[in-house]
């Protein structure tokens, strides 16, 4: 980039001045005393609405304390499913009565899984990418050993993501289930998911899509997509809070045919009716399995009615533009000192956040702790840079890159 486009892009003030959402970071807590200079780690946990603290108290005393044992009837064992339905409609693009909250991600992905594998009797493969998380990587490899069933592992660019191209070959009339992130949590790339749904789909292979990095930040169309199966996070871009709980979405079509594997009370026929052995629920309410966490599933319910208060649509354009900035800072002050941008330069090929490279990093990330500036660092040598469109400012991602070139030149 030359000095005169430089000069003419607008400054972190100026997109600040005319970001249409930039009152709403005003609606997230923030510590004082210069604690915290630049948070780029929303992805990762997102930041406290200040309405939390007194939703919290709120709860502890006036459901909690003084219904007691009558809030469950009331209210919270209908509350995994009206939760579900509210992210559903404001940010899956799914009607209700499919999505339903509870367990961890990892917890919900086995059962997701294992059910698909169960009800697709003769498909014995599993497709999986080979830079999915971590988790999801770890809970296939644990259901194959279960079910004697084989892992086709996909090979995409990593500083990129999956795309149909990259499954030509490996998904056949053996597949039983196709689990992708819709955001790749290290390089950002944004899959074509309703393309790879109606790839999977023709195949006769059940869609599982992993929706962690792109709840909350990208709109989605799951009824649409025609996606079948669908998990994500709520304590990232849904702001719940640590350990909040993970979200299934069950497409209404495959609610009758998939029973999921971990059977328990909750999710049966007459919770309280204390029958001698399980029937399913009806639904979405059969993937429940124990008591819900109703507690922490408060915080997020306000995060949910922000973003509809916006919409997806502006959250996205503002998560974009977010990215862009970052981009353009990275390629003019880190970029000359010998980083690397993994992330897609095509925004509709990216989420929220960007990842940079440098074998530095990990020390690099360390210093930034301690000035206040939190991105986080994924090995090797990636830092991430996570931009949370409604609580994120242009300025905070000016300091941020500027704090990156900083440290890093301390250590060149
Ligand atoms: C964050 C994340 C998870 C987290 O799983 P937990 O069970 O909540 O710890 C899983 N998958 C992906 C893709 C993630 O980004």
């Amino acid at each position: 980039m030359n000095s005169t486009q430089q000069t003419q892009r607008p400054t972190s003030a100026e997109l600040d001045a005319a970001d249409p959402l930039a009152e709403q970071r005003e609606a997230f807590y923030s510590p004082g005393g210069g604690q915290l200079t630049a948070y780029l780690d929303g992805n990762s946990l997102g930041r406290p609405l200040k309405a939390t603290s007194a939703k919290l108290a709120s709860f502890v005393e006036d459901a909690w304390g003084s219904r007691l044992i009558r809030g469950w009837d009331e209210q919270w064992m209908d509350e995994p499913i009206t939760v579900g339905d509210r992210i559903g409609v404001v940010t899956l693009g799914a009607a209700a009565g499919q999505v339903t909250v509870g367990d961890s991600t990892s917890v919900m992905l086995y059962k997701l899984i294992r059910a698909a594998v169960d009800a697709q009797p003769g498909r014995d493969e599993i497709v999986v990418d080979r830079d999915n998380f971590p988790t999801d990587r770890f809970i296939i490899e644990g259901i194959a050993a279960e079910k004697g069933a084989t892992i086709k592992w996909v090979a995409s660019n990593p500083a990129s993501g999956v795309r149909t191209t990259d499954l030509e070959g490996l998904i056949s009339e053996r597949t039983a289930v196709v689990v992708l992130s819709h955001v790749a949590y290290r390089s950002g790339f944004l899959a074509d998911a309703a393309a790879i749904t109606a790839m999977v789909k023709e195949t006769g292979a059940l869609m599982l899509w992993d929706l962690c990095h792109s709840v909350g930040s990208v709109p989605l169309e799951l009824d649409a997509w025609g996606v079948d199966l669908a998990v994500g996070c709520t304590y990232k871009y849904l702001n719940g809070g640590p350990g909040s709980p993970a979200f299934a979405y069950v497409n209404a079509s495959q609610q009758d045919r998939l029973q999921q594997p971990i059977w328990g009370w909750m999710g049966a026929d007459n919770p309280f009716g204390m029958t001698e052995s399980y029937k399913p629920a009806k639904g979405i309410r059969s993937f429940i399995t124990g008591t819900p966490p109703v507690l922490a599933m408060q915080p997020l319910k306000d995060m949910v009615e922000l973003i509809a208060s916006v919409g997806m649509d502006a959250v996205r354009e503002k998560s974009v533009k977010l990215t862009e900035y970052a981009v353009a800072l990275a390629e003019d002050m880190l970029v000359p000192l010998g980083v690397e941008i993994v992330s897609p330069r095509n925004t509709a090929e990216r989420g929220s956040h960007i990842t940079v490279d440098h074998p530095l990093f990990g020390e690099v990330t360390q210093t930034l702790w301690e000035r206040g500036v939190i991105p986080d660092f994924r090995p090797p040598h990636g830092l991430r840079i996570g931009l949370s469109p409604l609580s994120t400012s242009y300025a905070e991602v000016e300091l941020g890159v500027t704090a990156i070139r900083d440290a890093l030149t301390e250590l060149l």
